[in-house]
């Protein structure tokens, strides 16, 4: 299977919640192909599904870290642009960061880093207004009261 093949058999799982059946198709994208933003979001992603926030936090700061020049290269199959990958990869390293550290404050510039990447022509799995609620909802949770 190429990688376009083996991340949407991983996404069939994924849609069910079958996070640790969808997991070896995504990794085995991965491994075939280490630098293809859809396989690393991807994997990445279902790191922070299965608990692993760890694993997934550490893959998403390098990918972030990791110039769109050599991601564009990373993959020859057509997934979404590298730009939308990384947007959506913020505000994933936002609940990775809110559910390691239990802080609102250590989380929240990785909320606005997404919030200041969005712009038309840009996928992002979830709308302006989900990204808002969710953040309000966070700072109720997890945030310090101001006194
Ligand atoms: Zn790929």
């Amino acid at each position: 299977m190429d990688c376009f093949d083996l991340i949407n058999a991983g996404l069939k799982f994924h849609e069910s919640f079958r996070y640790s059946e969808a997991m070896p198709y995504f990794q085995d994208a991965l491994k075939s192909h280490p630098n293809c933003p859809c396989a690393i979001y991807n994997v990445a992603n279902t790191w922070h599904n299965m608990g692993e926030n760890k694993k997934s936090k550490s893959l998403l700061h390098k990918f972030l870290a990791t110039k769109d020049q050599i991601l564009k290269e990373g993959c020859p199959e057509s997934h979404e642009p590298v730009e939308s990958f990384k947007l959506v990869a913020y505000f994933l390293l936002f609940h990775v960061t809110l559910a390691i550290t239990k802080s609102f404050e250590q989380a929240e510039p990785y909320a606005i880093e997404h919030l200041n990447k969005r712009r038309r022509g840009l996928l992002s799995v979830w709308s302006k207004r989900e990204v808002l609620k969710q953040i309000k909802q966070a700072q109720k949770e997890f945030g310090t009261s101001p006194e």
